[in-house]
């Protein structure tokens, strides 16, 4: 069967050269070669991340690392910040993982704002926070830059945040901003196959984690740290994914990291033009729109166009490309275009030809 291009948000289209590094033959985990490929990526992925700590590579998704955060560094009670399934979803992993959790729940398609999350932390409960910057079920991005300030004020609070589809695509201080543990899985705006997570750690969250007797292996901050102090992983990483994220980290230091944030955010900003210029209206609340898919409204919120999503999904599959159509209780009152990526200016008037097209024919 022919290729269906991928602009859902996650997978997303991986290249051939991505792939070309990928089959790279395999080395052992413990030689030097492995130490050398690690050092090689580790400057760009603090370029990227904008931070003088090591960066973790972990062999999971993005999840793993989630409970991972969970475990490692809530101590006395966790306060989840929900605006979306992804975000909702950790909640229920922090009670898994056996934590006092409470949700800050904000209705789908708004954002999380930072006088919500001081409200909270003022009752003393909580030393951690769980954030996800950029909620790829209802595409909204919360003001991660407003939400850190807080962090000045509760510097014993751990500020956990899931970048899982803005991280490469906008800009993230680690250091500057006082986030405590950051992390991203490969197959959103990295545009690599799923399986690998990059993800970094303060030093107080170290100090946190040395607690707790509690984190377990395989994610245990104190293996990551002691491991890539040497250039190394706690177990077998999934070595394909490194050749192919020092290809992909070359590339964005080709073009530029700013250059990069600033295509993602046209890209987007074409999109939702296409999206308004179409008669639909968009999803998140107006200001916090994700820069790097969009999330159009299809009856989900009043006013607005609204078409048959299954329909206009099908069509576009037969035109050779996978859009979404809405994730869990939005499937069919929103669809979800994805620019993160090597998306290019080209590629997205492809689309959007093809959604013309798709569209007239509904
Ligand atoms: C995709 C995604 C996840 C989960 O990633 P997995 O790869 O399924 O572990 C978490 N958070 C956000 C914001 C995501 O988009």
């Amino acid at each position: 069967m022919a290729h269906l291009k991928l602009h859902i948000p996650g997978p997303i289209e991986v290249s051939d050269k991505t792939f070309e590094a990928f089959r790279t033959p395999m080395i052992g985990h413990r030689s030097q070669d492995f130490k050398d490929l690690y050092a090689a990526v580790m400057p760009h992925l603090q370029s990227l991340l904008y931070t003088d700590r090591l960066v973790y590579l972990g062999t999971a998704s993005a999840w793993g690392i989630m409970e991972g955060a969970v475990r490692n560094l809530v101590s006395k009670g966790v306060l989840n910040c929900m605006k979306g399934a992804f975000s909702d979803k950790w909640f229920d992993v922090s009670k898994r993982c056996g934590k006092e959790a409470e949700a800050l729940q904000v209705d789908w398609g708004s954002p999380i704002l930072p006088e919500q999350i001081d409200e909270r932390l003022a009752t003393g409960r909580f030393d951690a926070v769980t954030l996800v910057h950029n909620e790829t079920s209802t595409g909204v991005m919360s003001p991660l830059c407003e939400i850190a300030a807080l962090k000045e004020k509760y510097p014993d609070v751990m500020f956990i945040v899931d970048s899982v589809t803005s991280m490469t695509g906008v800009k993230i201080e680690f250091d500057k901003l006082g986030i405590d543990l950051l992390l991203a899985g490969t197959q959103k705006a990295f545009a690599l196959p799923p399986g690998l997570s990059v993800f970094a750690a303060s030093q107080a969250a170290l100090e946190r984690a040395a607690t707790l007797d509690d984190r377990g292996y395989y994610f245990d901050l104190h293996e990551f740290q002691k491991n890539a102090e040497k250039s190394m992983t706690p177990s077998t990483p999934s070595i394909g994914h490194i050749y192919a994220l020092k290809s992909k980290l070359e590339d964005m230091m080709a073009e530029g990291l700013d250059a990069r944030f600033d295509r993602h955010a046209k890209l987007a900003q074409m999109t939702r033009d296409w999206a308004t210029g179409h008669g639909f209206t968009l999803f998140p609340e107006g200001g916090y729109e994700s820069q790097t898919l969009t999330c159009v409204n299809n009856g989900a919120k009043p006013g607005g166009r609204e078409v048959d999503v299954a329909k206009l999904q099908g069509l576009m599959k037969e035109r050779g490309i996978l859009i979404d159509g809405g994730y869990g209780k939005l499937k069919g009152k929103t669809f979800r275009l994805s620019s993160m990526g090597d998306e290019t200016e080209e590629t997205m008037q492809t689309l959007y030809g093809l959604l013309d097209e798709s569209l007239a024919k509904l």
